[in-house]
Parts: C-alpha cells; structure tokens; sequence
C-alpha cells in the first residue's frame, strides 16, 4: 500500500518538477523524455543515419536484431523513472540512453528497455541481456573486472534522505545506533557496512522499496546518491528531506560489455563532442533538482 501511494505520488512529483521548469507551459500532449523538449519543436538530437562502427560486437548484435536493448532503473524519479499510469519513462539517464541509442541510429520504437536492479547489472551485460545500461551506475575498479564503462557523463556523491520530522541525523557522523537502507550490490550499501561498523544496514533490491520502509518507520534513512535521493524528496516533501552534504564520490557510467572499445570510444566521443546536447538533457530532467552539476570529462 505504501509502494502504490509512493509511486502514485511520483507523477505529481514529474508534475511539479516539469512546472517549476516551464517545460509543460507548450504543448501539454508532448511526451517528455521523447527527444523533444516539450517548449519548442527542437529535438533534443537527432536519429543518425547508415551508422557504421567496425570491430564492435556490441553494435553486430544490435545491427542483427534490428533494435537496442538498455537496461535501466524506473524507479528514480528524474533519473530512470516509469509512470505507472502512461507507461512513459523519463528521467536524466533515460534521455541518455535515448541519445546513444539515436547516435547509433535507431529512434524510440527501436528500444527495449529492461528495468535491471542495483546487483544485477554487471550479470546482465556480461551475459548480452542488454546491449549497454545507463542507471545512476558508479564506475568503480571491481565492476570493471567484469564489465567497461563508458563516461563518465554525470557526478554526484552519497547521502541520505530521511523523515521530514526526525531532527536527530544531520548528516553521516549521526549514524551510529541507526538503521539504513539501500539497494543491494550498491555502493552506498558497501560504503556504510564497511566504514559505519555501529550502524545497522537493510538492502533491498529497489530504493523505491527502501523510501517505502522509511516513510513506514522500519529504517531510519535512506542512503544512496543525492541525485536520486533529491527525486524521492521532491516527490514528497511533506514527509521527506535530504540532510548533509554528499560524503562520497560517484562518477556515473554507461556499462557496457568488456573488451568492446570500438562501443566505447563511440559513446565516448558522443559524450565528449556532445556538449550542448548533455545540457539540454539535464536542464530538461534536472534544470529544477538544485543540482549542480557540469558535464564531467570522459576518461579514457
Ligand atoms: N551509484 C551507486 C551505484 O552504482 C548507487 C546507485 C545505484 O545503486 O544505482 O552503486
């Protein structure tokens, strides 16, 4: 019941980002997240044509299948979410995959997207389930023993979210004694089991589910990265607040199999020569979260 009353405030929470932005003043029956800015006609980038990229295996699949398959979160309001009523998705990284996905030719009706939790997204790309998957996803040395990462093309930090009402944690130094959740197979989970030993952890698959157990008072926060977290707040700001300052460092990357650096270096490039286009999308998603936020410069 307390999911259903989540995610059904989520649209509002679209809803009230979209109007401090101006961006439904237009046409209202304009999807966003579509590749179209809902103020003005102008895509926010364009669908290629007779793509080539030699000696990549990624793009042979894709070419064989005649589609793009991208894993994602839906669960994260301006990042990677899905309106349960519409079936629309939208969000920061959403627009990213988007935006790969037209660079190598191929418009929305050639996308499949695949919800993929937190601890099973390095198993979905190794085993091909997804040709590559853009979700708040941090490039860290041990993913990528398994995994490359193109990027990265967004950075953020942990922190924590909790109760509108509870004065008593401020930032991660009032951890001690308290219970938090987040997702398993993250590394905001990692970082508190391995550097809060007197605080208590609870990982579930999705930080929807999370939000969920802090509202209902079985967790005292939530932690992850503050850019998902702001989503939640903003989605209920009568019980929920972001407290502290981000105390850790998440650089997000597009996960793609290993060893294909012709995908690489293609995303890459896009990222690095797409400037304009980068913040387009984030003033669309996140122009109104108080993020702030550059475009990061690709490492190769
Ligand atoms: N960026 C962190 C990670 O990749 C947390 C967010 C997430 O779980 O997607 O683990």
């Amino acid at each position: 019941m307390l999911k259903t009353r989540a995610l059904a405030g989520v649209g509002l929470a679209v809803a009230a980002l979209l109007a401090l932005t101006g961006c439904n003043s237009g046409s209202p029956s304009t999807p966003a997240g579509e590749g179209s800015t809902p103020t003005s006609d102008k895509p926010l980038f364009e669908v290629a044509k007779d793509v080539k990229l030699e000696g990549s295996p990624t793009f042979d699949r894709i070419t064989k299948n005649g589609k793009i398959t991208i894993g994602v979160k839906e669960d994260q309001p301006g990042l990677g979410y899905k309106d349960a009523a519409t079936g629309k998705r939208s969000g920061f990284d959403i627009d990213i995959a988007r935006w790969i996905a037209a660079s190598l030719g191929y418009s929305e009706d050639k996308i499949d997207f695949k919800p993929i939790p937190s601890a099973n997204r390095e198993q979905a790309i190794v085993n091909g389930d997804v040709d590559y998957y853009v979700g708040t996803y941090s490039i860290t040395d041990k993913r990528k023993a398994v995994i490359d990462f193109a990027g990265p093309y967004f950075v953020t930090g942990q922190g924590l979210l909790v109760r509108k009402g509870d004065d008593s944690i401020k930032s991660e130094k009032d951890l001690a004694g308290k219970t938090v959740c987040s997702a398993t197979g993250s590394t905001p989970l990692q970082n508190i089991q391995a550097n809060f030993p007197d605080t208590k952890t609870v990982g579930l698959d999705l930080y929807s589910a999370c939000v969920d157990q802090l509202i209902s008072k079985q967790v005292d926060a939530v932690t992850t990265d503050q850019a998902i977290l702001l989503g939640y707040a903003a989605q209920d700001p009568d019980e929920l607040k972001v407290v502290g300052e981000p105390f850790t460092t998440e650089k997000y990357g597009v996960g793609l199999t290993k060893g294909d650096t012709a995908f690489q270096t293609f995303v890459n490039d896009m990222f690095t020569n797409g400037g304009d286009t980068w913040k387009a999308i984030f003033e669309k998603n996140l122009g109104a979260s108080g993020l702030k936020v550059s475009q990061p410069a690709v490492e190769k």
